[in-house]
């Protein structure tokens, strides 16, 4: 089985919608918008362990594309925009006005303080995505006797990129703030 016809039969035995296609090499995605999953050519052909786990894995995700999570996708997706618009403007008011008193300074970065945290929610909600996805896609390979060192593996460095990933943006997110908050009480 490659994981092509994988994902078509996880995808029917749940009775989805979703739709897959062949994307650029390591391409490996689930568009919640378009309810679509993106297979690289290697994925969609592969026959591997390696191969069926990234394909259940991103089928995994189209299980969980219900509308309850698409709507929590999209209301974070545009506090995370709104959380930067605040930040780029207000870091631009910090850099660029002569004329801040220093309370306004202060109103200025504390809410630059505020709105760094507004990225973490969705920060938060990717962790959450990913994880089930992993457990939906362990789960599956195994009931269909799949499951493999070479997919336990994949899976393994597939957690690991994902906390590297998410946990340095979180850090980043603290380190800012930290760093705003330095600079309100030494005085700007
Ligand atoms: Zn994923």
């Amino acid at each position: 089985m490659t994981g092509y016809a994988l994902a078509k039969n996880m995808l029917s035995v749940f009775k989805l919608t979703a739709t897959i296609r062949l994307g650029k090499k390591r391409q490996n995605e689930f568009d919640y918008r378009q309810n679509q999953i993106t297979l690289s050519p290697a994925v969609a052909r592969g026959t591997n362990g390696r191969s069926l786990y990234i394909a259940a894995h991103e089928a995994g995700h189209a299980i969980q594309a219900t509308n309850t999570v698409k709507i929590a996708i999209e209301l974070l997706h545009l506090i995370t925009a709104v959380a930067i618009g605040i930040i780029v403007a207000f870091v631009c008011m910090l850099i660029f006005s002569t004329d801040l008193t220093e309370e306004g300074a202060l109103l200025v970065v504390t809410t630059i303080s505020f709105a760094i945290w507004g990225l973490v929610p969705y920060l938060l909600l990717e962790i959450l995505l990913e994880i089930d996805a992993t457990i939906r896609a362990k789960k599956y390979l195994q009931v269909i006797n799949t499951w493999n060192n070479k997919a336990r593996n994949t899976m393994l460095i597939g957690i690991a990129n994902m906390i590297l990933a998410q946990s340095s943006k979180i850090l980043f997110c603290i380190y800012m703030s930290l760093l705003i908050y330095r600079l309100a009480t030494t005085g700007v």
